[in-house]
């Protein structure tokens, strides 16, 4: 992935300097990317029932024919306030993040309405959060009360080494995923998840959660896709983020957690329904393809 070519973000608030710091607020942290959260944290939120959401905006298809604003500023500028050198890890996510923006405020132009672009908030350790305080073993996640995805630098570590899904594309694909949920906010589909969740026994709010999960999945998929249309993918780089999706599946971390697979506790999906939806969204590029909440089998 070229991502030393996407416009940087100006939306990141690093805090790698400050760890620790957060009391605990209560509340969970959610959609994490993963499932990390889940052996972690256990049974958050969870439950459904097949809800329609459609919250689609109205209005076209619509790929961001405007090409990103060539790169902004050098390439390993220190911090703000800072002097530190920032990570590659850090760099990259910045630059992935200001795509993502460039991409679905294309995609929300297009059907007549404003993208209004979530913060990412890099930290080591710990950190607070509107949703609780965060520590790093939650993994990467989207915080609604605070439209902030928040995301531990030390977690690309675990994805290449621990989940073994390395490469820059993989990476993409988690701060993407977590920027779907940010969308799946500003649509609404979000409020009417919680809404619904609230009324459903365990099992049944598992299976809403898996389909809001691969949603954002489809939507880290629809960004792949533009980002290939722009010519900022390299070859691979699909199938590195198919790779990832699989790593983070529900089977393949209760598989490598606890041994076995309870299908019922997924909060995410599988790989292989992480995979289908990863590519249903790359495929296409249309958001509108990701209707995993109309379908009767995600
Ligand atoms: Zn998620």
């Amino acid at each position: 992935m070229r991502w030393g070519d996407m416009r940087e973000s100006e939306n990141v608030e690093d805090r790698t300097g400050t760890p620790g710091g957060g009391f605990p607020l209560g509340g969970g942290m959610r959609l994490g990317l993963g499932s990390i959260i889940i052996i972690v944290i256990g049974s958050l939120l969870f439950g459904i029932n097949p809800l329609e959401i459609l919250g689609l905006l109205s209005g076209g298809p619509a790929p961001p024919s405007q090409q990103s604003a060539p790169g902004y500023g050098p390439q390993n500028p220190p911090a703000p306030g800072t002097s530190r050198p920032r990570s590659e890890d850090a760099q990259l996510s910045t630059h992935v993040f200001g795509d993502t923006e460039d991409v679905w405020s294309a995609l929300f132009k297009a059907g007549g309405a404003r993208y209004d672009p979530p913060k990412l908030v890099l930290f080591e350790g710990g950190t607070n959060t509107a949703c609780g305080s965060a520590s790093a073993a939650v993994g990467p996640f989207y915080c609604p009360g605070d439209r902030s995805v928040y995301l531990d630098t030390s977690f690309f570590q675990q994805l290449r080494n621990r989940f073994g899904a390395p490469g820059d594309f993989a990476q993409g694909y988690v701060i993407a995923h977590e920027v779907g949920h940010h969308v799946q906010n500003l649509l609404g589909t979000m409020r009417k998840f919680d809404a619904q969740a609230e009324r459903l026994d365990a099992r049944s709010r598992n299976e809403l959660s898996v389909r809001l999960e691969l949603q954002a999945d489809c939507y880290a998929g629809v960004w792949g896709f533009f980002a290939q249309k722009r010519n900022l993918l390299d070859a691979g780089d699909m199938e590195e983020g198919l790779r990832a999706a699989a790593a983070v599946g529900d089977d393949q971390i209760q598989k490598r957690m606890q041994g076995y697979t309870a299908p019922e506790s997924f909060t995410h999906g599988s790989a292989q329904q992480r995979m289908r939806w990863f590519k249903t969204g790359f495929d296409s590029g249309d958001f509108r393809n990701c209707n995993t909440f109309d379908v009767r089998q995600p």
